[in-house]
């Protein structure tokens, strides 16, 4: 049976990070994920990442940005750990090979993104994301002798020793349905968001919230996960993302008019306004009867105002995705698109070191709440937060490895009780309901009721149906019994994940009850410091409910202002 210094789960960008410095920090680490890694969802990221390279910026600027972006909830500590350790962070990216975009004087480029002052985005092409974690990768190989890995295996439960520390986890192997405990002195949980509760959203399939779900059901709290990004640009007909680094490299939103109505919402950043600005200002217009395309449902975005040689060079992805998906040559005609969900600012709770209050756990990445996205994540901040908080934490769980015994295993007869839970969904019944027809019900209301406008009958209206889902998904069966790549299993379990999060989510919702960066309630228009400028955190406390708590937000020193781009 394994046992390991630092077991993480999920293997993208914040879990390869952390793999690398807990291994050059001498620690015995596996890395587990549920697809090959590099197939994790950071593949698909694509405008680059952000940090002050540039000598005249400086990394206050980009902090003061982010807390800007984050209307001014995000933790500021927080937020200097990471603008301040970006440009390093980036320059050892590529003094490791990845290959960042150079200008004509072979220096690195820098692309503008929202909310930023002045151009710092890093990128490499539109396909930034895949490149890095290709190189991470690479670099993992180096470490194979204290570095196993476990590709395509599925953590279902985390474990915790008498104390109440988390001492490892049990997991399926996909290919053959086998169950192993994985004895660990510390676990790093990195296994990404939970876009898939919203449909449509950019996320990919396997983005269901597993470890944030862990967490929760072991009573972590998890902190903004009101706070739900619709991202500006996403097609009409499937919600795929055209990467806000289009507008980045000057393309424009138009409305029926032929405006660029962004004059009207952000007159000094215009398209490159915030991204919770940019969404609310679409949807208004679509609102209001002057949006595009069939049913009114859409906005123009015109890259044809970027050069067609600049596109094809640094936008050919979205050239293709615009091609293959809505049969548009952007270099020639605008694209439909409109807000659609992307990310989640939320997650597990965590401190700079990426450790939670429970001990022995840690999270980093797209899963954790640090906070440094408070109520509105900057475009290419993500990125930089899974390098920064992976290495970080992976650095902090070696050095607590350091000084610990190996924990000792739960055994056999746990491993016994997870199988009769996955034998018990393999044996329902076909009379519940089908698991792809709950997540289905699921998606169609969270974007309904838990999207762009928020209000208090909608939110009840969406809390209602979660828990409605919630008792379905108890019975819902599987068609597939067998043991070999059995996905409908593994979906009955994601299933449950993705409802503890959406319910988290809605409860934080209800309870904030004022319009701060992504949560914007129509019945209560206006940020209220006052009252709300704190973080809300959401615990089971050993039931089925979320519980409410709060906590503060860290001021260094910014102190909250009136936003406007
Ligand atoms: C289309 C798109 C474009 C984007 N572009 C950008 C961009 O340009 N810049 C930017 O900063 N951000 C961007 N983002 C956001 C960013 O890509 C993500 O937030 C980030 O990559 C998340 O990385 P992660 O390491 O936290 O998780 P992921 O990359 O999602 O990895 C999660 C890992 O966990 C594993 N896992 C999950 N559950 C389990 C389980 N039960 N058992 C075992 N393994 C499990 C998965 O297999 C995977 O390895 C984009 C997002 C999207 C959707």
């Amino acid at each position: 049976m394994p046992a390991h210094d630092v077991l993480i789960l999920g293997a993208g960008l914040a879990g390869q990070r952390a793999a690398l410095a807990a291994a050059e920090a001498g620690a015995s680490v596996a890395i587990m994920s549920k697809v090959h890694p590099v197939r994790s969802h950071s593949v698909a990221a694509a405008g680059g990442i952000n940090a002050a390279i540039n000598p005249a910026d400086d990394w206050r600027s980009h902090a003061y940005d982010t807390v800007k972006g984050s209307d001014f909830i995000g933790d500021q500590d927080a937020i200097e750990v990471m603008c301040r350790e970006a440009p390093h962070e980036v320059m050892h990216l590529e003094h490791i090979g990845v290959t960042f975009h150079r200008n004509e004087t072979g220096q690195m480029d820098l692309r503008a993104f929202g909310g930023a002052s002045m151009k710092r985005t890093a990128y490499v092409a539109d396909i930034t994301g895949q490149a890095i974690l290709h190189v991470l990768y690479e670099q993992l190989m180096k470490h194979h002798e204290t570095v196993d890995r476990y590709e395509e295996w599925f953590t279902t439960h985390l474990l915790q020793d008498e104390s109440g520390a988390v001492s490892g986890c049990i997991a399926r192997d996909i290919r053959t349905g086998e169950l192993a405990e994985f004895t660990a002195k510390n676990v790093i949980l990195a296994t990404g968001g939970v876009g898939q509760a919203f449909k449509p959203t950019t996320n990919g399939l396997i983005c269901t919230g597993d470890g944030i779900a862990q967490a929760y059901r072991l009573g972590a709290p998890l902190m903004d996960m009101e706070m739900v990004q619709y991202h500006p640009t996403c097609l009409v007909e499937n919600g795929f993302l055209i990467t806000e680094g289009a507008r980045g490299e000057g393309a424009h939103l138009l409305n029926a008019d032929g405006e660029r109505f962004m004059e009207k919402y952000a007159p000094n950043k215009m398209e490159l306004a915030s991204r919770d600005v940019v969404s609310r200002a679409e949807q208004t217009e679509i609102n209001e009867g002057r949006g595009v395309g069939p049913g009114g449902v859409g906005i123009y975005l015109d890259v044809t105002v970027v050069p067609r040689k600049r596109t094809l060079e640094a936008l050919r992805e979205i050239v293709n995705i615009g091609k293959d998906f809505a049969g548009v040559d952007i270099t020639r005609e605008p694209i439909l698109i409109r807000p659609g969900q992307h990310y989640i600012m939320g997650g597990v709770k965590t401190d700079v070191d990426g450790a939670t209050p429970i001990e022995g756990l840690y999270a980093a990445g797209e899963v954790a709440c640090v906070s440094v996205h408070g109520g509105n994540r900057l475009g290419a901040n993500s990125l930089l937060d899974t390098l920064i908080f992976g290495r970080r934490a992976g650095e902090h769980a070696a050095a607590r490895a350091a000084s610990m015994p190996m924990p000792t295993a739960v055994g056999q007869a746990r491993l016994n009780d997870e199988q009769t839970m996955i034998d018990g969904i393999i044996g329902r019944p076909k009379t519940g309901r089908r698991i792809s027809e709950i997540k289905d019900d699921l998606g169609t209301e969270m974007n309904e009721n838990v999207a762009v406008f928020r209000t208090q009958d909608g939110l009840e209206h969406a809390l209602d149906v979660v828990r409605r889902l919630k008792e379905e998904a108890k019975t819902a069966y599987v068609d597939d019994k067998g043991t070999v790549f059995n996905q409908d299993v593994l979906g009955a379990l994601e299933l449950g994940y993705m409802l503890d999060c959406a319910e988290c989510t809605v409860v934080g919702a209800i309870e904030r009850k004022e319009s701060r960066g992504a949560q914007f309630r129509v019945d209560y228009p206006d940020r209220n410091d006052e009252e709300w400028q704190k973080h809300i955190t959401l615990s089971r406390n050993g039931d089925d409910i979320p519980h409410v708590a709060y906590s503060p937000v860290t001021i260094t020193q910014w102190q909250p202002e009136e936003r406007k781009y």
